[in-house]
C-alpha cells in the first residue's frame, strides 16, 4: 500500500503530479494547487505516484510504501 502526503505550502500550483497520475492528484479550481484523491492507493499506481513526486517542482509530494499483510514490501 502507497502513503501519501502533500504539503500544500510548498505546492505551487504547476500540476505535473495530475499528468503524471491522475487517479491520485487533481488540482483545486481556484488556485491551482493540489487535491489529494486518494491518500493510500493501490500498489499498481506506485509507480505513476512515484514519478508525480520525482518530478513535482516544488516536492511537495511525499511517497512511502507500507508492507502488505504478512511484511511482504510491494
Ligand atoms: S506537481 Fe507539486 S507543486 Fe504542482 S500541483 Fe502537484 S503537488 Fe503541487
Amino acid at each position: 500500500m502507497i502513503d501519501i502526503e502533500i504539503d500544500l505550502d510548498r505546492c505551487c500550483g504547476a500540476g505535473t503530479c495530475v499528468l503524471r497520475a491522475p487517479e491520485v492528484f487533481d488540482q483545486d479550481d481556484r488556485d491551482g494547487t493540489v487535491i489529494l484523491l486518494a491518500e493510500h492507493p493501490g500498489d499498481d499506481l506506485a509507480e505513476s505516484v512515484a514519478r508525480a513526486a520525482e518530478d513535482c517542482p516544488a516536492n511537495a509530494i511525499r511517497v512511502a510504501l507500507r508492507p502488505a499483510p504478512g511484511g511482504v514490501v510491494a
